[in-house]
């Protein structure tokens, strides 16, 4: 993979001329919130070491849209999302959170509308140093081989510039002037010390690769009772997580003589008591207990099963979330540990 140079002093520039490639979005403070949203200013991208609350995935599968239209004669999809976008300031267990869900939504038979946001948008990404609840070094996804188009690593007079795709070339093509081919010795010498420096800086970390056999041990454990004796079922850990995925649909029908509306697509949480409500009143996961139990089954040991890597990132969100102290840290420590933790 190509590795250029640049001087600090342009980066604001070539950012704004990366508008050529589409609408420009990344994190910046909406009401004291970090959220990801369109750059119409460019003084308002927030390139910070913290995350934005809701992840990247809210771009690539958005919480709420119209999938098609219906009537007698049949459906029409709606594709009005699509869009070219170039998303700048992307941290590296966003980027792995969305290379998981690319596993669950690229599969064949693909997800028309994921791939189509997935294609049109141009992934820029940044270093980041950890903040309080970073896990990312215990879930190896503190860096990144794949999946940006760019990668920029902040260090101080100069950013060392990954190139991860022929749309990164061209970006690059662009603005020739700004960069530096010549990366010296020195120059990985200086990114060796600032990663060393940055893997000091973790204050949290879990037993990550330990949990799918945890995980395997504890089915029948009483750890799950006391955490769902806990739990608000209020659904956040499952809405800032970047990889959680799932939906519900809904056709809404026009009040005419005719058959005829749209069908919409919301974010789902299989924290809520009616997720495994089916026909005939039964439910397959009528307790929270259960529920935390599929969660934290799938996060830390199904999808690994499945798809060769744990669905946790580490991004800390659910530490940082949940009200009531239920997050990845406090249940792989009871669950480790073996023990119903004491209140
Ligand atoms: S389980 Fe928690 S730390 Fe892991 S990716 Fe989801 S929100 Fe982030
Ligand atoms: S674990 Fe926490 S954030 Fe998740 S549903 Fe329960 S109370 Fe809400």
């Amino acid at each position: 993979m190509r590795i250029l140079k640049m001087q600090s002093k342009f980066l604001e520039e070539f950012l704004e001329s990366l508008s050529k490639f589409g609408v420009l979005y990344g994190p910046t403070w909406r009401n004291g919130v970090l959220t990801y949203d369109r750059i119409d200013n460019f003084g308002d991208l927030a390139l910070v070491d913290e995350h934005p609350m809701i992840p990247l995935k809210k771009l690539l599968h958005p919480k709420r849209f119209d999938m098609f239209q219906f009537d007698e004669e049949g459906f029409t999809p709606d594709y009005s999302l699509f869009e070219k976008r170039v998303v700048l300031g992307v941290h590296p267990c966003e980027i792995h959170g969305f290379l998981r869900l690319d596993d669950v939504f690229l599969e064949e038979p693909s997800d028309p509308y994921y791939a189509g946001l997935r294609k049109d948008t141009a992934i820029i990404g940044f270093s980041c140093l950890p903040t309080e609840n970073s896990l990312c070094k215990s879930t190896g996804t503190d860096i990144v081989e794949e999946g940006f188009d760019l990668f920029f690593v902040d260090l101080h007079e100069f950013y060392l510039v990954w190139v991860g795709s022929s749309l990164g070339h061209d970006m690059v093509y662009e603005r020739e002037e700004f960069f530096d081919k010549t990366v010296t010795h020195d120059d990985i010498q200086n990114y060796i010390e600032w990663r060393m420096d940055r893997d000091g800086m973790f204050k949290r970390s879990f037993s990550y690769w330990n949990m799918p056999d945890i995980m395997e041990l504890s089915y029948d454990s009483e750890i799950w009772e006391y955490f769902g004796r806990k739990c608000l079922a209020c659904g956040q850990c499952t809405m800032v997580c970047p990889t959680c995925n799932c939906y519900t649909l809904t056709d809404i029908f026009d009040v005419t003589n005719k058959v005829s509306g749209r069908r919409e697509r919301v974010w789902d949480s299989c924290m809520f008591v009616d997720y495994s409500l089916v026909a005939g009143d039964h439910n397959f996961r009528e307790s929270r207990a259960d529920r935390l139990k599929l969660w934290y089954t799938h996060k830390l040991k199904a999808f690994g099963d499945e798809y060769g890597k744990p669905a946790c990132v580490g991004c800390g969100r659910c530490v940082e979330t949940c009200p009531v102290d239920i997050n990845v840290l406090t249940v792989s420590e009871a669950l480790l540990s073996g023990e119903v933790p004491k209140d």
